[in-house]
């Protein structure tokens, strides 16, 4: 049986047409999956019931079992959504006054093996279905008051999205299908640890999401350290792709850059972050490095923190520095990581 989630508006069209009905019914579908986030077939109410039955017969719902929530002191929601296989992933929900920002995970695990971050220990278990990268919009919006929405996709969570590539495109197609979601592609981010034959493809299909990339270090030899990634596809190779990478002149691409004190948050890394960045429409994010009990790095401070940022702004660049939310939940990034492995619809976005 299909997840009936992994599917385009146009592949549903043409299972309907091969059922001899018109393709217009899978536009009346996909708003019952995800403007009424229905939970059984059976609830359609404008599908006849012979229809209905054929769709239970080829298709399920590809609903995820709700295996835990975290509540953050911040508002913030960290879900553990148990898979059909028994593997658990996490999303975490963060508020921003009525909009919130959802943070999905692209892959059970991470074959990247960043130094700093928690999903690396368990390796790449696998892939996710687009459906269940779209599932946990359909379940995290279940959890969103009315009057307010989601607004914000950002595939930071657990795995590397662009290491899924066919599933994370696909999910983008139908998080921004108008009778679903409707999500502005513009609303949706994609963040790389800087995979760049995946980087130069995303760009030359004109996929059209955001694209950040996990930066973390303004030398080969500190970005190696954190990120082996980098050993592959070295610093010069990735701005380069980024260089070239064909966004419209509204779009900058985001570099994330986590500061880890007296590793990343030296002063004389900010000329050197600067002339990387030179030629390339864009915006920094720093983020403190959230240090939990058994971490090997350490948090800067606030107040190192601030001059960093102070002093790339006074250098002309933009930049934000991102106090990250879900601490107290170990939801903020770098921290999602499968349960028990440590050790060993208000769906409708504002477009
Ligand atoms: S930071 Fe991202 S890319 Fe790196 S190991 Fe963690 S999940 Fe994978």
């Amino acid at each position: 049986m299909i997840n009936i989630k992994s599917l385009s508006l146009a592949e549903l069209g043409a299972w309907f047409e091969a059922q001899g009905q018109a393709p217009y019914r899978a536009r009346q579908v996909f708003q019952w999956l995800y403007q009424r986030g229905v939970r059984d077939f059976a609830e359609m109410s404008n599908v006849s019931k012979a229809l209905r039955e054929a769709l239970a017969a080829d298709f399920h719902l590809g609903a995820l079992e709700t295996a835990q929530i975290q509540e953050s002191q911040d508002g913030s929601r960290k879900f553990a959504f148990r898979l059909h296989d028994g593997h658990v992933i996490e999303s975490v929900l963060m508020p921003n006054n009525t909009q919130h920002t959802l943070c999905v995970s692209t892959q059970v695990g991470c074959a990247m093996g960043c130094d700093f971050c928690m999903t690396a220990r368990m390796g790449l278990v696998r892939n996710l279905s687009s459906g269940e990268i779209v599932q946990q919009v359909v379940e995290a919006a279940r959890y969103v008051s009315e009057g307010r929405f989601i607004r914000n996709i950002v595939f930071m969570g657990m795995g590397e999205p662009l290491h899924n590539y066919e599933a994370l495109v696909r999910t983008i197609g139908v998080l921004s299908e108008d009778m679903g979601f409707g999500f502005s592609k513009r609303r949706l981010t994609v963040s790389t640890s800087g995979l760049v034959p995946a980087i130069r493809r995303f760009g030359a299909e004109r996929v059209g999401a955001n694209l950040a990339i996990s930066l973390n270090g303004v030398t080969d030899a500190v970005r190696t350290r954190l990120m082996p990634v980098n050993r592959r596809w070295p610093l010069a190779e990735l701005m380069q792709a980024c260089r070239e990478y064909p966004a419209d002149n509204r779009v900058r691409i985001t570099f994330e850059y986590v500061l880890i004190r007296g590793l990343t948050d030296d002063l004389a890394d900010v000329p050197r972050l600067v002339k990387l960045l030179h030629g390339i429409k864009s915006k920094v994010n720093l983020i403190p490095y959230n240090a939990g009990p058994d971490s090997k790095y350490q948090a800067p401070s606030l107040e190192q923190a601030r001059v960093f940022q102070e002093a790339l702004l006074a250098r002309g660049v933009l930049a934000t520095l991102r106090i990250s939310k879900g601490q107290d939940i170990q939801a903020a990034c770098g921290q999602l990581v499968q349960a028990g492995r440590r050790n060993a619809p208000r769906a409708r976005a504002a477009g």
